[in-house]
């Protein structure tokens, strides 16, 4: 960059401006996120110890599903519940070639890790990942991208090349329990060229962008568990859904 530019540039910084809406703005609590369209987010804030999903109660009490059913991680937490403009933001993340947004996502990710899994020693963070011809079509996997934003801030090591997605899955929540295993089955194999007893007693983040069933980072966990001694999995997403009915 030329001097003259640099001079220029700082006498006239960039004005920043939400991701979101498009506005420009002065102060906002996160990095290209404007403190109106954050406004719209619902944090979730009280939800069930074991999956993360809202409930009326906190702190105590396990939904359903976590009452019933084996679990190959030890927790999951999510910052916000899944509708509103983060819906709406994570939509666009997705599917309207919008990949830039996982930087306020992921700001807020780092929030909720410094906060809720600091303390926990985590060892690796990990992508849940795309199956190929997914990733060709979109461009990018929004897990990917926000697992590399918490990685750099948080300074652990990133691992995206342990697992992957041999097939794509269709839509799993639409899915009854049993249909939504089925449809799990064999999605996720290890990497033939990695030395897993690296990771042995190690502790892995997974990042995906929605925790709804929790199906698929169960499958991954399980695949993980196989193959790996004395591992303890979390999991941490940006949004999950709120069982409270409406
Ligand atoms: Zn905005
Ligand atoms: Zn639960």
């Amino acid at each position: 960059m030329k001097i003259w530019q640099k001079i220029i540039d700082w006498i006239y910084p960039e004005q920043p401006y939400c991701y979101y809406c498009g506005q420009d703005y002065f102060r906002s609590e996160v990095k290209h996120l404007c403190d109106n369209c954050l406004s719209g987010f619902k944090f979730n804030e009280s939800f069930c110890t074991k999956c993360g999903r809202e409930l009326l109660t906190n702190g105590e009490e396990l939904c359903a599903d976590c009452q019933a059913d084996k679990y190959y991680f030890k927790m999951a937490r999510s910052c916000f519940i899944y509708q509103g403009t983060a819906r709406q933001l994570l939509l666009r993340m997705k599917y309207l070639d919008q990949p830039e947004l996982a930087e306020p996502i992921g700001d807020l990710l780092y929030v909720y890790f410094c906060e809720n899994y600091n303390n926990l020693s985590i060892d690796y963070i990990m992508p849940v990942p795309l199956h190929v011809e997914r990733l060709s079509m979109r461009g990018y996997n929004q897990s990917l991208l926000l697992a590399e934003i918490l990685a750099k801030k948080t300074g652990i090591k990133l691992v995206n090349d342990l697992l992957f997605r041999d097939k794509n899955t269709l839509p799993l929540f639409s899915l009854s329990k049993e249909a939504r295993q089925s449809e799990l089955d064999g999605v996720f194999r290890m990497s033939m060229h990695k030395n897993y007893q690296m990771y042995d007693n190690t502790n892995i983040l997974i990042v995906d962008d929605i925790y709804t069933t929790g199906s698929t980072v169960n499958e991954v966990s399980k695949v993980l568990q196989a193959n790996i001694n004395d591992l303890s999995i979390y999991i941490l997403t940006p949004a999950t859904v709120s069982l409270i009915a409406n």
